[in-house]
């Protein structure tokens, strides 16, 4: 179980479940083994099945493959923040400006890998009232 939401995002919406990498189906559950994703060995360590709907994450075989598009996304996103911060808000070289976003990029690779598996995932599967009920 999750204690924390982020921005009070309800379950049933996707964005829930992408936030909290919770279970896509019924957002009940953390879809990852250790909460904390700047364990770098736990990184993208996943339970098989969801323990309370008992929905298998794996979809199909090397299905989390896929997410490596989705990260090229969210890549690019934490990349045009970070300099969109440093250039234009804090008014920094653009040499400096570079430097930030490969830092940004690097401190953040554990979030924007998961980040890219929730959206992955949440692309395919969607919100089930009776899944999050029953067990
Ligand atoms: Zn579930």
């Amino acid at each position: 179980m999750q204690k924390y939401t982020f921005f009070m995002i309800n379950k049933g919406n996707k964005l829930y479940s992408i936030m909290n990498g919770s279970c896509p189906r019924c957002h009940e559950e953390s879809m990852y083994i250790n909460n904390n994703s700047y364990v770098l060995s736990d990184t993208l360590k996943m339970h098989e099945r969801c323990s309370h709907c008992n929905f298998k994450y794996r979809i199909e075989p090397s299905f989390f493959y896929g997410s490596m598009y989705v990260s090229y996304g969210v890549g690019i996103a934490f990349a045009v923040a970070a300099f969109v911060i440093s250039y234009l808000i804090l008014g920094s070289s653009l040499m400096v400006a570079f430097i930030s976003i490969i830092g940004t990029l690097v401190a953040f690779a554990p979030i924007i890998m998961r980040l890219s598996r929730n959206i992955w995932i949440n692309l395919f599967v969607h919100y089930d009232k009776t899944a999050a009920k029953t067990n």
